[in-house]
């Protein structure tokens, strides 16, 4: 599959977003990384054991799911990729299952990874007791507060959860440790989380996610004939999720991909995390990419009921799929998520995620012809987030 107007350049650019905007005391680190990422991935080594961990450990291939009442509602064809079945019942563990084994390849004894909410915490935390690897784990200081059960289960998995307590004390601050870490220890490898962060991080964990759609494409051949849908649907946070499931239809331009961003409170309220909806072109976490920021050039702190999608920037192949009109972005508020959440769980039994409920949510912006295949990729299960779901119910 050639990827070519939407693939990462030689020098880590999705036209002008991307690069590596670094401190030159992590130049070696990110070098190291970049020479070997591309010829462990290919290796046909690598890909035996990635797969095979895949389907033993991860669960996958995950199922591809006609929704019979959701499409009756739309009036259309409406499937769902279903990464809440994955162990860890996220998306997440695809990429921290594929990075520790190029952690392992390269010879790395020690995981340093930053979590804003703690879900990429426990999936890193998951694959490095599966690997006994030395987990370390920075975490904002009011992070740590808010999200006591992540942190409990990171814990319980063997990690050592560091609190950052400069700044805001959330993950900008988180970050700041674990670049300031691998600084100090360059046999750690740096596991991130999204498809953010300097080259190579954005294209490697692109491809780590791209089972995604590898599956669909199977799948849809299997149910339709066709390995294409007419819409492939996600939430965008750093964007790995929708990165993964638009990847083999990049340059199917017949394929319409949407991406739906965490308006919070509404795209104008201050109060919101849609990055490209009213962001503007900065740096961030090493790139050159989307963010939110003040008039002073401060990344405003975003804001969303779902802690995934809570982040003030996109990784940098989202900038040049919405620069490029290749992806088109909506953005979904608190309230429209929670009410797509009720109406999946009420009519197909399925309790999502709240991330993955603004990608449902998009659904009632959009209009379907009857025989449209519209695939939306449910990113993860909802369970983590019934203490909000609850309070819906009983307001
Ligand atoms: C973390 C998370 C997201 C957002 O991250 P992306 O990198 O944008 O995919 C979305 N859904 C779930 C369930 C998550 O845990």
């Amino acid at each position: 599959m050639s990827n070519n107007k939407y693939a990462v350049n030689e020098r880590g650019y999705y036209g002008q977003f991307g690069g590596a905007y670094i401190p030159e005391l992590l130049r070696a680190n990110i070098d190291e990384l970049r020479g070997n990422y591309l010829k462990i991935i290919n290796s046909e080594k690598f890909q035996k054991d990635y797969k095979r961990l895949l389907d033993n450990y991860v669960g996958r291939p995950t199922p591809l799911t006609k929704v019979a009442n959701l499409s009756k509602r739309y009036g259309t064809n409406i499937y769902l990729k279903r990464e809440d079945l994955t162990h860890t019942g996220a998306h997440k563990i695809n990429n921290t299952i594929g990075q520790i084994l190029i952690a392992k390849y390269m010879g790395k004894t020690r995981i340093i990874a930053e979590t804003g909410a703690g879900q990429h915490g426990v999936a890193t935390a998951t694959v490095c007791a599966l690997f006994g690897l030395e987990c370390i784990v920075y975490m904002g200081a009011l992070d740590i507060e808010r999200q006591a059960p992540n942190v409990a289960r990171m814990k319980m998995l063997g990690a050592k959860v560091v609190p950052a307590i400069s700044g805001n004390q959330t993950l900008k601050d988180a970050t700041n440790e674990a670049i300031r870490d691998w600084i100090a220890n360059p046999n750690s490898f740096y596991l991130i989380g999204s498809v953010v962060g300097p080259h190579p991080y954005p294209d490697m964990v692109t491809r780590l996610q791209s089972i995604i759609s590898e599956e669909i494409r199977g799948q849809l051949t299997k149910e339709t004939g066709n390995p294409n849908p007419d819409y492939v649907i996600a939430c965008v946070g750093g964007g790995s999720n929708a990165a993964g499931a638009f990847y083999h239809y990049l340059d199917e331009e017949d394929v319409k991909l949407v991406a739906v961003e965490a308006s919070g409170l509404g795209v104008n309220s201050g109060e919101t995390a849609a990055t490209i909806t009213i962001g503007d072109v900065g740096f961030i976490h090493g790139s050159k990419t989307m963010l939110m920021h003040d008039e002073d050039g401060q990344i405003t702190e975003p804001y969303s009921i779902s802690a995934g999608l809570d982040y003030p920037g996109v990784g940098p192949l989202h900038a040049h799929l919405a620069e490029t009109g290749r992806a088109q972005f909506l953005s979904v508020t608190d309230q429209e998520a929670l009410d797509a959440a009720m109406v999946l769980a009420q009519s197909e039994g399925i309790i999502p995620a709240l991330e993955s409920a603004h990608a449902l949510a998009a659904l009632e912006q959009m209009t379907f012809d009857k025989d449209d295949v519209v695939v939306v990729n449910l990113s993860g299960r909802g369970d983590k987030d019934m203490e909000t779901y609850m309070k819906a119910i009983n307001n």
